[in-house]
């Protein structure tokens, strides 16, 4: 267990890991008309390049957690660190002064995925992902969109049924952000069809890999998939 520690003390220790591990980020003087004019929400890179910064953005993560801050207010039990929230605010706010590799690969993972299954699932499910999605190994992705399920999410068709010990889920999903590189996804299923559509169904977490998960690029108006 770690012992209960102040923000400054908390402090002191953020910023000696970071001054080890990384660069200091240089200011830039920002001038109006001068710049990059990207707008774009998501990059649309080359898939080596994606695969290097991935593989960039798992170390640093790694190292977080291997050094006690990988999941600063998560419960010990899966691998936090169980302070309070303010001191995760504080450790990225002195880590947005340092150069490190792109994180937005756990964006949705660490932002949704992981909050789910902390909040809902089974302790067995949470013991099995969590210290692994904070620590980077494990990248997660949202599959809830399907082609005739958007805003209207409840008109979801795929369906998961029991089959002996296990769920069998068979259906399509859409829009899955970061399907390419992510390893586990939060899918949800009709799981009875009898009942109202805002009811009766279930999330379920996915191996990414296991067969039958076919990922398929999908090509956007801006040429990028
Ligand atoms: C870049 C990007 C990333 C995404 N990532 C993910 C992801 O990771 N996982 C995932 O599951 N989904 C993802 N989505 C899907 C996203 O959540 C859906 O696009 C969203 O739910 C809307 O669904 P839709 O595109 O089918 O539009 P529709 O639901 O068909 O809506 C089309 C239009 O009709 C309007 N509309 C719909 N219903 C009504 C109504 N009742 N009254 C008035 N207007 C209405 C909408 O506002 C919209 O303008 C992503 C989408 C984008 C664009």
């Amino acid at each position: 267990m770690y012992p209960m520690i102040t923000e400054e003390s908390f402090r002191d220790e953020a910023v000696a890991f970071l001054e080890a591990n990384a660069t200091p980020r240089s200011e830039e003087k920002f001038v109006w008309g001068e710049g990059s004019d990207k707008v774009a929400l998501f990059d649309e890179k080359a898939r080596e390049t994606e695969q290097r910064q991935l593989e960039e953005a798992k170390a640093w993560r790694a190292k977080r957690f291997d050094a006690g801050l990988g999941w600063i207010s998560g419960p010990e039990e899966y691998g936090g660190r169980g302070l309070p929230a303010s001191y995760d605010r504080l450790y990225s706010s002195l880590e947005a002064r340092y150069e490190v590799p792109n994180q937005s690969f756990f964006g949705i993972g660490l932002g949704m995925v992981a909050p789910t299954i902390l909040a809902h699932a089974a302790e067995e499910t949470r013991a099995r992902y969590l210290p692994g999605m904070y620590r980077g190994d494990i990248v997660g992705c949202q599959l809830f969109s399907e082609p005739g399920a958007g805003s209207d999410l409840a008109s979801l068709q795929a369906r998961a049924e029991r089959d002996g010990d296990e769920w069998r889920v068979t259906g399509q999903k859409v829009w899955t952000s970061g399907a390419q590189y992510s390893d586990i996804g939060e899918v949800i299923c009709r799981t009875d069809a009898d009942l109202p559509k805002h009811k009766g169904l279930t999330g379920f977490v996915v191996d990414m890999h296991a067969p039958g998960v076919e990922v398929r690029p999908l090509r956007q108006m801006t040429g990028g998939a």
